[in-house]
């Protein structure tokens, strides 16, 4: 039986069509930037990249959550899973993600009380059934996540559950993309902007990027025909000499966004600063708990001691979040290093860049 907006999306016709027609506009050499884990991970597994063009080049990006969040975040997790009588609650992907010195599965080995929920929600119910405890929910994710984590702030105030609290890791997305630009480390001349934030932000907060460093933007969604014909259009922009914001995803994204959640977002969130591996502090870049909630801020209810932060030895995920190496170039990748024995957080998330070429790259390499 057809799937209405997904087999449409995997035509296998449809793609050669739109691969040919890259096929003739492409002239000169590009280098094309996925932001996006999910499109690491989507162009890994399709075999975009063995298709395309010579002259098109494809960089991944910083667009994992788990990836991009810093050791000193992930210690801070396990810190406050070792405050007494507490239930930190997770995302599943967090849990084998290594910090400086273990990791919340080790933690969790050890006797901390550590719950793996698939939402914001799960850890409200955690809370009203265990009253006397405090629950503390690990907030990481970019523009996405971040409106069903202040929904959830929000019914926590509305019932007055005050043993609930969220480690805000929140990220927003476009501050990193100019940051990777102006570090100069890599040629770009244009990015495959993410599919899911862009449903949320929308696509204004891109136009600085075509206006004034002038690079091609397409914003694409997470099937074949949906990233081939997002290249297709960056190509004809770069080839054109005139970069601006397109959008390969209507089905999901407007210019506008999504106003409901911006507005849920603006209500419950503060913009401050958020550290990103490999890449730093990066002012601007992250959500804080508002005033008006920080009866629900763990970072600033709970206060914990840690060591200083420190990165696996040999592990270059901070320079494949950059777009300046591969996991191929990373000496431990599938030797030491493999999904099972993940040194470094791109080998476990499901949209980190290492776990896709451990998965896919046998065969797509
Ligand atoms: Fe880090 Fe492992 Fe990726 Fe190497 S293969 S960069 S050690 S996660």
């Amino acid at each position: 039986m057809a799937m209405k907006y997904i087999d449409e999306y995997r035509d296998t016709d449809l793609s050669k069509k739109l691969l040919d027609k890259i096929e003739r506009i492409s002239r000169r050499p590009v280098s094309l930037m996925e932001f996006c884990g999910g499109h690491t991970v989507a162009i890994m597994r399709s075999g975009i990249r063995q298709v395309l063009p010579d002259t098109i080049r494809m960089l991944s990006g910083p667009g994992c959550p788990v990836c991009a969040t810093a050791n000193r975040d992930i210690d801070h997790a396990i810190a406050l899973a070792e405050i007494p009588g507490a239930i930190l609650t997770t995302f599943g992907d967090m849990m084998k993600v290594p910090g400086s010195y273990s990791s919340l599965q080790v933690a969790r080995a050890e006797g901390r009380d550590i719950r793996i929920v698939y939402s914001v929600l799960d850890a409200l119910q955690i809370a009203r059934d265990n009253p006397k405890r405090p629950v503390i929910f690990v907030g990481i994710g970019f523009e996405t996540t971040a409106p069903t984590i202040a929904a959830g702030v929000l019914k926590a105030m509305e019932e007055k559950l005050s043993n609930f609290s969220v480690l805000c890791l929140l990220k927003k997305t476009p501050p990193v993309m100019q940051v990777i630009l102006d570090m100069g480390e890599i040629r770009l001349d244009g990015i495959i902007c993410p599919g899911h934030v862009s449903s949320i932000i929308g696509t204004r907060p891109y136009d600085y990027l075509a206006s004034n460093y002038g690079i091609a933007c397409a914003v694409s969604g997470f099937e074949t025909v949906d990233i081939l014909y997002a290249i297709l259009l960056l190509v004809g922009q770069i080839e054109s000499g005139k970069p601006q914001v397109d959008i390969a995803y209507r089905r999901s994204v407007t210019r506008e966004g999504n106003r409901r959640a911006l507005e849920l977002m603006d209500q419950t969130f503060d913009t401050c600063s958020a550290g990103w591996r490999g890449i730093g502090t990066i002012s601007e870049s992250g959500m804080a708990l508002a005033h008006d909630y920080g009866q629900f801020d763990a970072g600033k209810i709970f206060s914990v001691s840690m060591k200083p932060p420190k990165e696996p030895a040999g592990c270059i995920c901070g320079e494949i979040l950059r777009g300046i190496k591969t996991p191929i170039d990373c000496r431990l990748f599938r030797k030491v290093c493999i999904p099972e024995n993940p040194v470094g957080p791109c080998m476990v998330s499901s949209e980190g860049a290492c776990a896709a070429y451990y998965s896919y790259g046998a065969i797509n390499e």
